[in-house]
């Protein structure tokens, strides 16, 4: 019944783009004893009730009570083998988000987990907090912090201190630079906190994103995409936009600039830390071969000025996945506006994201005693990927 109604839940808000993009974002459903959360891999749009991971409850509260190693990568890995050590029978290969922690702390039976645009806006600004506590006496705000225990830690603090304080449970939770937690006993209160959220928000919004599409010579793009194609080690497909909004944040580097620093780790993990800038068509592969060079990478976006945006993926599907999170992060942008512009992530933040992958460290802690196996380079990030 309950895992019938979270499935619903995740159906909703999963197939929107307002609220959930890239498969990204994750919700659950708990009894007294046992947590059902969204497995990585599945998609909140299309997750069945054998898409969620059972977890003893009591297994999770236990993870509280350890103390883990000082070191970061060392202790990531640890508290990731409990976490997966409190999986129930038969879950064995299923793997659940690291988000899983944070589910576990709300009391009530619902948790929907989702980094909306317009919401982002906020988290994304240099206003946010305050903004936040006037718009929403009653949330909670947690500042940027590294994902994964670290973040539990904190937001296990900040959902005690704010129930002892208020006597109440806490049931929206925002974090910055990153989305929204929101908590609700059934479905009905779950639609009501988030319209009543959003609806904040849309009358919050002074500034819109102009997504108005402009006509463009085709021939020239399909040229310039060629160009950009030949850049490459491997295939790769590209998906050129153009919009009035692109075409303001294309006519100069300093309109661009704002787009050069991450807003959340979305971005980073879809799109690379820095996108590229080209001032001309002209030596498109010596401006590429310098970028690489310099970012240690291939651009995943390409802004060409006064021309417009191209985002580059390993598949049709993938380079449209890498246009809409761009285009995620430039209504992000113009949102953010709205609540005293934009904070980026913090330069810290930006290299802990780009580099948390499953990798050396965690490869050799011997996870496999208890019958785990890690993919190198999978993302711990909220994503199924
Ligand atoms: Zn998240």
């Amino acid at each position: 019944m309950g895992l019938d109604i979270i499935r619903e839940i995740s159906h909703k808000y999963g197939s929107n783009p307002n609220y959930v993009l890239a498969g990204g974002g994750n919700t659950s459903y708990k009894d007294e004893h046992f947590l059902y959360i969204k497995g990585s891999g599945t998609s909140l749009a299309t997750i069945e009730n054998n898409g969620f991971v059972k977890m003893s409850r009591k297994s999770l509260d236990k993870i509280w009570e350890k103390t883990y190693s000082k070191e970061q990568d060392k202790r990531e890995a640890e508290v990731l083998a409990d976490m997966m050590g409190a999986k129930c029978k038969g879950e064995e290969a299923k793997r659940p988000s690291v988000e899983t922690l944070l589910h576990n702390l709300f009391i009530q039976p619902y948790v929907l987990h989702v980094h909306p645009t317009m919401v982002n806006g906020l988290t994304c600004s240099n206003g946010g907090k305050d903004t936040m506590e006037k718009m929403f006496p009653n949330a909670i705000w947690v500042e940027e912090t590294e994902p994964g225990y670290t973040l539990a830690v904190k937001c296990r603090e900040r959902i005690g201190e704010y129930e002892k304080r208020t006597n109440t449970r806490a049931n929206l939770l925002f974090l910055q630079n990153h989305g929204v937690f929101f908590a609700a006993d059934n479905a009905m209160q779950m639609d009501i906190l988030v319209d009543e959220v959003m609806d904040k928000f849309k009358k919050s919004i002074t500034t819109l994103p102009d997504l108005q599409k402009i006509d463009f010579d085709v021939n020239k793009i399909e040229k310039i995409a060629s160009k950009i194609k030949e850049c490459y080690e491997k295939d790769v497909y590209v998906k050129f936009t153009i919009n009035k909004e692109v075409e303001r944040l294309c006519s100069s580097y300093d309109s661009f600039e704002i787009l050069t620093r991450p807003m959340s780790p979305d971005h980073i993990v879809y799109c690379k830390a820095v996108p590229m800038f080209l001032e001309s068509i002209d030596n498109i592969t010596g401006q590429y071969k310098k970028f690489v060079n310099e970012n240690k990478y291939e651009p995943k976006i390409i802004f060409i000025k006064n021309i417009g945006m191209f985002a580059i993926g390993k598949s049709e599907k993938d380079s449209l996945v890498v246009s809409d999170v761009w285009m995620d992060a430039v209504k992000i942008s113009v949102y953010a506006q709205s609540f005293g512009g934009v904070r980026h992530m913090a330069p810290d933040m930006v290299d802990f994201i780009a580099n948390w992958e499953v990798e050396s460290y965690r490869s050799k802690v011997n996870l496999n005693q208890k019958g785990l196996k890690y993919e190198k380079n999978s993302k711990l990030y909220c994503k199924s990927r």
